[in-house]
């Protein structure tokens, strides 16, 4: 048995989800070695005594890195402020959310002020998900809303404001439309429609994105011609100058903020409001343990490479009286999380997997969503991916169409440097820790399901069902490669922030993955980029009526 050494992240530009944007930037790894053993042994135990129950120690998997928050709760004086600003909207955090809602505010004739922790805008995705846009209905993908309410209903065990899912699905198209009309125009080549739906295990899984050429990197340029739609409209856009706390007035309503530069405090009064959209909270350790369930919020692969993403903005609202998603929060999961931290094509496809007991535990074809909580309910959170010597054939088959984006060669060397390989089965039973004859068992059934065209035991779509049988064998350990928290603050469909009564906080709203009131459990993958979809439509919606034209 050969230790294949560990090294390097994807790189390039590949299209295929939430891989892609991973490919570019990079997982983070999560905190590893005996320290992290330790932090993670310390987090299990204290989740027992502060009343939690869970199922098993997963002392294996780690927390997210912890970033720095900037949300600050102490007073701020008016001798510590450096600058004062005046304007009609003022934004916190240059993402999807934010920038999408600056550019339709300015658009519009708002005068607006957009502040970024970061140095740089973010912008991780490659499926722009939107319903009915003229890209998706000239490729014959319409779509009923009433089949995408339903879906939405089930994915969210009926715990969602409904009226923000109609508005999304009555306006992402329209929304859409504008973004490539009034700003990209044309110029990142022709609008990809997403592919036909596919049915698995009964879910319809809808191809309702679009994307432009290269994948994630066309979705970052998307961004970066968003940002300089807002500049030319005149938004003051600062980086590196978070916001840290709003304004609240003696009637609650909220006409400001604070961003900090480097400088000191800048104070920025803004007459329509304050716009939060400073994305998720993953970073932010404190916040996970208190929001995310104990399994959830475990893994390998850190995927959102703003590792600003500390919960500002859930915080900055909580501290007005904002309302908050119930606990526990869903997360957006992806499977493919290799066990140093990256995150991998050939694995994020569905090749034969099994658990540290060496045998089969679910249909591999189903919405990543769903295929990493269940290898995450796996014992130790953790599974392994198979594949053989044909590695670059499977591979090659398993992304069908999809196959034109990728450099096979340069994927499935990553994926060996992340394996353990083995020359016989007895040597893959002793890299995964299991039985030998369970997991001989194992791969002669698989083996057979794939010489008879179908998976009796678990449904395994027949154009995935590929022989395991040409050594050498590679076993990849894998949990989840995270992306995002997806819970947040309770809006309603003007991306209004909700009070604890339910009743809108004057001048405050939320947008993108700082806002809640739509997801439960899980992020639902099988409702195609509505994650990337909401933050411009809500945006574009936002800002026009703001301005007033809508
Ligand atoms: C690798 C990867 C691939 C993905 N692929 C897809 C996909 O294909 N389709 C899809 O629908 N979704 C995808 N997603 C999810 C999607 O990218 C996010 O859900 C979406 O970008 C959220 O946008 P946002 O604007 O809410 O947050 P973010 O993009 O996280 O932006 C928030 C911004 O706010 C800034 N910020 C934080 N705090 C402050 C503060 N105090 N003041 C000022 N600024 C602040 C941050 O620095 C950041 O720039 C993917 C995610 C990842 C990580």
């Amino acid at each position: 048995m050969k230790d294949v050494s560990r090294r390097g992240f994807l790189a390039g530009a590949m299209a295929s989800g939430a891989l892609a944007a991973a490919a570019l930037s990079g997982c983070s790894p999560s905190t590893s070695g005996s320290s992290s053993t330790e932090q993670a042994a310390e987090e299990t135990s204290s989740l027992v005594s502060d009343g939690y129950y869970v199922r098993e120690d997963l002392n294996a998997l780690s927390m997210a890195p912890e970033g720095e928050v900037a949300y600050e709760d102490g007073a701020i004086s008016d001798d510590e402020v450096v600058e004062e600003i005046e304007c009609d909207l003022l934004i916190f955090g240059a993402g999807p959310a934010g920038l999408s809602a600056a550019a339709s505010a300015s658009e519009n004739g708002l005068n607006v002020v957009l502040l970024e922790k970061g140095a740089a805008i973010s912008a991780h995705a490659t499926q722009l998900g939107n319903y009915n846009s003229r890209f998706l209905t000239e490729a014959d993908h319409a779509i009923d809303p009433t089949e995408v309410i339903y879906a939405a209903r089930i994915a969210s065990q009926y715990r969602c404001n409904e009226e923000i899912w109609r508005t999304y699905i009555e306006r992402s198209g329209e929304a859409t439309e504008w973004l490539e009309d009034t700003i990209i125009k044309g110029e990142l080549g022709e609008v990809i429609p997403g592919e036909p739906e596919r049915i698995v295990d009964g879910l319809r899984w809808s191809g309702s994105y679009i994307m432009w050429g290269g994948g994630a990197a066309g979705y970052t340029e998307a961004y970066n011609m968003v940002q300089d739609f807002c500049l030319s409209n005149g938004v003051d856009l600062r980086f590196e100058t978070p916001g840290v706390q709003l304004i609240q007035d003696e009637n609650g309503a909220i006409v400001g903020g604070y961003g900090k530069s480097a400088d000191g405090y800048i104070k920025i009064t803004a007459s329509k409001g304050v716009l939060l959209a400073t994305g998720s909270y993953e970073y932010n350790p404190e916040m996970m343990e208190k929001c995310v369930r104990p399994r959830d919020r475990m893994a390998w692969a850190w995927c959102n490479p703003a590792t600003t993403d500390t919960g500002d903005g859930h915080l900055m609202g909580l501290a007005v009286g904002a309302g908050m998603d119930d606990y526990p929060h869903p997360v957006m999961v992806d499977n493919s999380g290799a066990k140093d931290g990256s995150f991998y094509s050939v694995a994020l496809f569905p090749t034969m997997r099994v658990n540290d007991a060496g045998k089969r535990f679910t249909n591999i074809g189903i919405p990543f969503n769903f295929l990493a909580n269940s290898i995450q309910y796996q014992r130790g959170g953790h599974d392994f991916c198979l594949m053989d010597g044909k590695m670059h054939e499977t591979a090659a088959a398993l992304l069908g169409p999809a196959v034109a984006a990728f450099d096979i060669d340069e994927v499935c060397e990553k994926f060996v440097n992340s394996s353990v390989e083995c020359q016989t089965i007895a040597e893959l039973a002793e890299a995964i820790g299991c039985d030998e004859a369970t997991l001989q068992d194992t791969i002669d059934e698989w083996n057979a399901a794939c010489e008879a065209g179908e998976d009796v035991k678990f449904q395994t779509p027949k154009d995935y069902l590929i022989k395991l049988d040409t050594p050498p064998y590679y076993a990849m350990e894998e949990s989840g490669a995270f992306l995002a928290t997806v819970g947040g603050l309770t809006v309603n469909e003007h991306s209004e922030v909700l009070d604890r009564n339910g009743n809108p906080i004057p001048g405050l709203y939320a947008s993108g993955n700082v806002s809640g009131s739509m997801f439960y459990d899980t992020y639902p993958h099988q409702i195609s980029g509505v994650s990337t979809g909401r933050c411009l439509t809500f945006g574009y919606i936002l800002g026009r009526r703001l301005a007033g034209v809508e």
